[in-house]
């Protein structure tokens, strides 16, 4: 078929419409010259058709609290007198009558309405108020009113009242006012308002914000046309500045997500969650809009309301998160980091922590998987989020950047716990395995690491291993047990995976001979010797950390991380409980999880700035090399000792050793378990 036969087709499958289109114009033709000619009320009425206008309801966003009920974030809400468009008469003179009985009430209610005519004075003795006109907003409104009403710019203030006088219809036919000048003044500057900020259907004209219920109840009664009363809400912040990057914003839709959330049957102009919780649980939080009909006959005015669809509120979120414990972290976390760099400057000694700027501190359950504390340093206040953007963008510590679940970081000797599973459970070795640490570990003849202590920690079985970090145990260790082995217990205690958590997380890399070729390089044998001490490829994030601990000193099961409690109705009922999954299991049999538990309680003995913590819990440190000159302080532990609840991590970037990061994790469990700095209980 050629175009041109396409095209006749084409046209003829028109001709049905045209026929219709005709019969259409006709029939308005012919109802427009009858309405003209015998105008009558009684016609109006006989002939009049109506149309319905449908206007959406937005729901009212569920609430968040944390997981002990304090509120973390609630409405508030505020009622706005506005004027409607569609309820306002066309006709001029209906029209006037109706604005001047809405000024009317709200004069006696003691309201002035919000105007935006720059003109000062009354008339005739008027101005223009230059202040006003320095507003670019007042300018852009001025130039639209003018051109709408062709009047020439320049016109002076006079000239322009007496123009509107009669452009508004404030004059009878002899030329005298209609109205007292008192109300004649207020009617010009709020038509000349409505016209200046574009009053039209679905722009409605904000004449009061912040009305009371007093008075809303006064216009309501009043009965007095066009007037509505919008309800608005506002989130409010119950913890300003605490756990802002969990909590999250909520705001206008983004540009770039707009076709979705218009497909999910948004409005364009609704409020969404952009990021934290708001964003992840917004399915949740949202509700379902409402929709109110607007009847209105030929001329636009209203006639009936009707509610087609009540809108349903959204469900209340109840988070994991402890926010006195979440203050706590943040707090301990900030104070570490400042008192390593004050150190390193008082000290003078180069690379010793002067650079330390940011880091993260992770709390979860260690038998749900519940993420109890997400600590990211340097943080933001959401309550003051759009004043300092510009200084939160620019910030070069990236305090938007939430580097408990997007940082990933070398896990130094945090990562011989997975080493010591992997080891006893692949029975490569068993626990009393004794391995003569000589400093230099010389199996392969081109490549022979040095353990940390390089005079070598003699003979060592594997708690001693772990307690003193003893870099050679674990370098013939990894070796003996292999990568696969090593990759496989490792994923399964959680590292380099995703921990399930609602917020965006980074995956990490687990270094091995999958990921090594995925960026197309090949993974040598004196490799596995790095990896089996955290080096490497590998990097997790601060919550992979904590996870991975929960997992292994819980016997091998691994949680998805959650952060979301319980959901229930906006009112409170219903409550829908999220119950923890397993992503997996790990084996790790009793003997196994008692050398790594009795390698960890070792480890907090032997540094001094642990073993003072009376409190019984387990530790590792891990020192993660990240330049020449800087290290990153790791330290991963679980409390209490005995009958493990909590596991906990921590990272800060150039934190020097990985002791640093062991002040800000005994502080949040100090915190946790009520007990004083050096982990005695607090006398009430
Ligand atoms: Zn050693």
């Amino acid at each position: 078929m050629n175009g041109l036969q396409q095209k006749k087709k084409f046209n003829i499958r028109l001709i049905p419409l045209y026929v219709i289109y005709a019969a259409a114009c006709t029939f308005f033709f012919v109802k427009l010259v009858n309405l003209q000619i015998t105008g009558t009320d009684r016609y109006v009425k006989t002939m009049s058709l109506t149309h319905e206008r449908e206007v959406v309801v937005q729901s009212l966003r569920g609430e968040i609290y944390d997981r002990n009920g304090a509120p973390l974030v609630t409405n508030e809400y505020t009622e706005s007198l506005q004027l409607d468009y569609a309820s306002v008469p066309r006709d001029t003179t209906e029209k006037n009558e109706a604005l001047t009985s809405v000024i009317s009430v709200l004069a006696k209610n003691g309201v002035e309405i919000e105007t935006v005519m720059p003109v000062k004075g009354t008339y005739p003795h008027i101005e223009y108020d230059n202040e006003a006109l320095k507003s670019t907003s007042v300018q852009n409104g001025m130039y639209r009113f003018l051109l709408y009403h062709n009047i020439k710019t320049g016109v002076s203030c006079l000239d322009l009242y007496e123009e509107l006088l009669k452009e508004f219809k404030l004059l009878d036919e002899d030329g005298e006012h209609i109205y007292d000048t008192a109300t004649e003044d207020a009617l010009i500057r709020l038509l000349y308002s409505l016209d200046a900020t574009n009053f039209a259907p679905g722009n409605p004209y904000p004449l009061m914000a912040d009305a009371d219920l007093k008075l809303t109840t006064a216009v309501l009664e009043s009965g007095c046309k066009g007037v509505f009363i919008k309800k608005n809400y506002t989130r409010v912040y119950g913890y300003p500045g605490v756990g802002s990057n969990i909590i999250g914003r909520v705001g206008k839709i983004p540009e770039n997500k707009m076709q979705d959330y218009l497909a999910k049957g948004y409005s364009y102009d609704a409020v969404v969650g952009l990021d934290g919780a708001e964003a992840a649980f917004e399915d949740i939080l949202r509700g379902e809009d409402g929709i109110t009909v607007y009847v209105e006959d030929d001329y636009g005015n209203v006639i009936e309301t009707y509610v087609k669809k009540e809108a349903v509120p959204g469900k209340n979120v109840y988070l994991t998160i402890d926010i006195d414990l979440q203050a706590a972290a943040e707090k301990e976390l900030e104070a570490q980091i400042k008192a390593i760099r004050r150190s390193a400057l008082d000290s003078g000694v180069e690379n010793s922590g002067e650079k330390a700027d940011s880091g993260a501190l992770t709390v979860v359950s260690v038998s749900t998987g519940q993420v109890l504390a997400l600590a990211s340093y340097p943080t933001y206040d959401l309550t003051t989020f759009s004043k300092d953007y510009a200084e939160l963008s620019t910030n070069p510590a990236k305090p938007l950047f939430d580097r408990a679940v997007s940082g990933t970081y070398q896990p130094g000797s945090t990562f011989k716990i997975a080493t010591a599973v992997a080891a006893l459970m692949s029975r490569t070795i068993t626990p009393d395995k004794t391995i003569n640490d000589t400093g230099q570990y010389k199996f392969y003849p081109d490549y022979q690491p040095w353990c940390w202590l390089k005079s070598g920690h003699g003979p060592v079985d594997l708690v001693e291993a772990i307690g003193v970090s003893c870099n050679y145990y674990f370098y013939e260790t990894g070796r003996l047990t292999g990568i696969d082995a090593l990759n496989k217990y490792s994923k399964q205690l959680g590292l380099g995976e995703y921990t399930g958590i609602e917020l965006p997380e980074s995956k990490g890399v687990l270094a091995g001979p999958e990921y090594r070729e995925s960026v197309g390089k090949r993974w040598y044998s004196g490799d596995t010797l790095a990896a089996a001490i955290g080096q490497s490829d590998n990097s997790f994030t601060p919550l992979q950390l904590s996870s991975y601990i929960a997992t292994a000193i819980n016997g091998g099961t691994r949680y998805k991380s959650t952060i979301l409690l319980k959901t229930c109705n906006y009112s409170g009922g219903e409550e829908e409980n999220n119950a923890p999954q397993v992503l997996g299991t790990v084996d790790i049999d009793e003997e196994c999880l008692q050398t790594i538990k009795s390698g960890m309680k070792r480890s907090k003995e032997i540094t001094s700035t642990t073993k003072g913590y009376k409190f019984s819990v387990g530790t590792k440190t891990g020192t993660a090399q990240t330049s020449q000159t800087n290290n990153n302080a790791v330290f991963v532990a679980f409390a209490p000792y005995d009958n493990p609840e909590i596991a906990l991590s921590c990272v800060i970037e150039n934190g020097a050793s990985g002791i640093n990061g062991a002040a800000p994790v005994l502080g949040t469990i100090s915190y946790y378990y009520h007990l004083d700095k050096n982990g005695n209980p607090l006398k009430d």
